[in-house]
């Protein structure tokens, strides 16, 4: 291991709870922290009315391999659930970190950060590009695409949002045909490519965007040999190790299954379909099954080759709003992210 002295958790399937603060806006509206959290355990106080209308609280008590409360950092959030991915992925495995949660509970804050805040995104770059530059691997690269799945379509967020397609090839290998890959050297190369992604998310040519929340985000990072390197016959990429992050889409919205509006209603089952074939690949993926239902949705199509090699490794961060406003979202999100560990 390249550095040893964090503290991490490190099976193959870890799942996190990260509790953000109340905003400005919660707290102005008396909007109360309903979650409290202790070590690895958090309980949530659910406010709830009575048949003869009197108030009570219901609590809910629930565990995971790590909380994360409001004094936590993005920092904080990085050594212990993502740099043990990052240390994995330079031994060649392919690893995932998904950001699951309601929108506005705190998933690209996790993941993208702030200027002030760097998120896991940027933390991971660094530690990348240091490991990157030792001798020991001058024979690999590191290439970077950013594409979103909205609606059980793939846009390449590096070209100008355009529509790519996604197949299995002959020999089962899921290959994403005419995703942009490019060639860094710098945390500042990528983040010039993000804030690329970031605009084409938005502003894309392609008419009708998806606003952030009804779309999942993927940045994956490859390690790949040199072409003069180390060649491997079997994968035509010449991957080495890959590591992906997801910043999926507001999981709420899966439940706009019912909603008036036709349009929001696709959305919404598609988004409820690539949520529970996620749970079920990960579920598969703990239980060491042989068959892995990766084919349920595109996400987890696309994830394909992560979810079935035998040195994957899968980190889930469950982020949830502490206002009893949300109460009832966030306890679909853990009982969701129960589901998965
Ligand atoms: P999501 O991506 O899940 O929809 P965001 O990451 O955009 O949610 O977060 C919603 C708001 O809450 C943003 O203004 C963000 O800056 C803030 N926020 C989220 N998590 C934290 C945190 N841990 N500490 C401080 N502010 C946070
Ligand atoms: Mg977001």
């Amino acid at each position: 291991q390249p550095n040893g002295t964090t503290e991490e958790v490190s099976s193959r399937i870890v799942v996190c709870v990260r509790k953000r603060p109340l905003s400005k806006k919660e707290r102005s509206k008396n909007d109360a922290d309903v979650i409290s959290t202790v070590n690895n355990t958090l309980q949530v106080f659910e406010p709830k009315l009575k048949v003869d209308l009197t108030k009570y609280t219901e609590v809910h008590e629930f565990s995971f391999d790590k909380i994360f409360n409001e004094e936590s950092n993005n920092m904080t959030v990085y050594k212990s659930c993502a740099q043990p991915l990052v240390f994995a992925f330079f031994k060649g495995c392919k690893v995932t970190c998904f950001a699951y949660g309601q929108t506005g509970a705190g998933k690209t804050y996790t993941m993208m950060g702030t200027n002030e805040e760097p998120g896991l995104y940027a933390l991971a770059l660094e530690d990348i590009f240091r490991l990157k530059a030792k001798p020991e691997y001058s024979h690999l690269g590191v290439y970077i695409s950013f594409f979103e799945i909205y609606g059980a379509k793939l846009f390449d967020l590096l070209n100008g949002r355009k529509r790519i397609e996604c197949r299995e090839d002959a020999k089962q290998r899921v290959r994403i045909i005419g995703l942009e890959q490019r060639f860094c050297t710098s945390v500042q190369d990528v983040f010039e490519i993000l804030e690329q992604g970031a605009q084409a998310r938005s502003t894309g040519s392609t008419g009708a965007n998806a606003d952030s929340s009804r779309s999942h985000a993927i940045l994956q990072i490859v390690l790949k040999y040199n072409e003069d390197g180390m060649k491997n016959e079997e994968d035509p990429d010449y991957t080495f190790g890959k590591l992906s992050f997801i910043d999926l889409a507001g999981s709420e919205r899966a439940a706009d299954t019912t909603h008036s509006d036709r349009q929001t209603r696709m959305e919404g089952a598609e988004i409820n379909k690539s949520l529970l074939a996620l749970k079920e690949c990960i579920r598969a993926l703990d239980q060491n099954q042989h068959h892995t239902p990766f084919r349920g949705s595109k996400l987890t199509l696309v994830l394909k080759d992560s979810f079935v090699s035998v040195d994957s490794r899968t980190v889930m961060i469950a982020n949830v709003s502490p206002s009893a406003s949300n109460c009832e979202h966030t306890l679909n999100t853990l009982r969701y992210a129960d589901r998965v560990k």
